[in-house]
């Protein structure tokens, strides 16, 4: 599998900490970013179980095929999407059993994007508010729909995209990792096209820079993607840099000969 890929993340210009966490295992074809919430440094805990946990059951379900699935397997789904799913809801749970452990850190929990490519195949997870775009031949598209307030809100018609972006609420998800109910993540596939490139961030990127900002900026760079995840920091930063930013690039290069 021919996968160029690279992942950056920056604590911002008005931070203290850094509680996104991203893990790229190219092995597996695996890229995950976590925006970890919760006071006392409880965020940075919860997105790092989370990456941790799914890196380590997406190895585990690659390597082995006669694994004991911890969840029933659903025979309607395909191999892949039942990884995700599992793995996510792994995370879950181990997120809400250190909370019970450890009670300074009640109220952590994280959003996540995940991303899993086999061969041409691309299976999208996520939770909250983290996001997946893909970049073909230049234009950019969002794949996940957020599960925030606002989002919800700009589906029932009663806010403006742009009402959405400056609303005082724009940082409320309606779904995270860490509690005790069962986790439900979206998940979507996509068909990849040589020179694709799904690009994850967490919400430091999207709420500093519009769509067309995050494309014209990636764009610009050119097939370096080491520098077009600095070049989409800086941006962020630039344009006021009030949350972490976190970006993972992966481009498909090739259909395997
Ligand atoms: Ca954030």
């Amino acid at each position: 599998m021919a996968l160029a890929h690279a992942g950056k993340t920056d604590v911002g210009r008005k931070r203290e900490h850094n509680e996104d966490a991203f893990l790229i295992n190219a092995k597996h074809g695996l890229f995950t970013i976590a925006d970890g919430m919760g006071g006392h440094a409880a965020g940075e805990v919860a997105s790092r179980i989370a990456v941790d946990v799914i890196n380590e059951f997406i190895e585990i379900s690659g390597d082995d095929s006669d694994i004991t699935w911890p969840f029933e397997f659903d025979d309607g789904a395909s191999m892949e999407e039942n990884r995700i799913f599992t793995a996510i809801k792994l995370a879950n749970m181990k997120i809400f059993e250190v909370i019970q452990e450890r009670k300074e850190l009640e109220g952590m929990g994280t959003t996540l994007v995940t991303l899993l490519i086999n061969g041409d195949s691309a299976f999208i997870g996520h939770v909250g508010d983290s996001r997946a775009y893909r970049v073909r031949e230049g234009e950019l598209e969002q794949l996940t729909s957020d599960h925030s307030w606002v989002n919800e809100q700009m589906k029932l018609g009663v806010l403006t995209k742009a009402e959405a972006a400056n609303h005082p609420f724009r940082n409320v998800v309606t779904r995270a990792l860490g509690g005790r109910d069962p986790i439900k993540a979206d998940l979507t596939c996509e068909k990849m096209q040589a020179g694709d490139v799904i690009l994850l961030c967490s919400d430091g990127l999207n709420s500093m820079l519009s769509d067309e900002q995050i494309c014209e900026t990636f764009v610009s760079v050119g097939d370096d993607l080491e520098a077009g995840c600095q070049a989409l920091i800086d941006a962020a930063n630039a344009a006021g840099g009030d949350d972490n930013i976190s970006v993972v690039l992966a481009r498909y290069e090739a259909d395997p000969a």
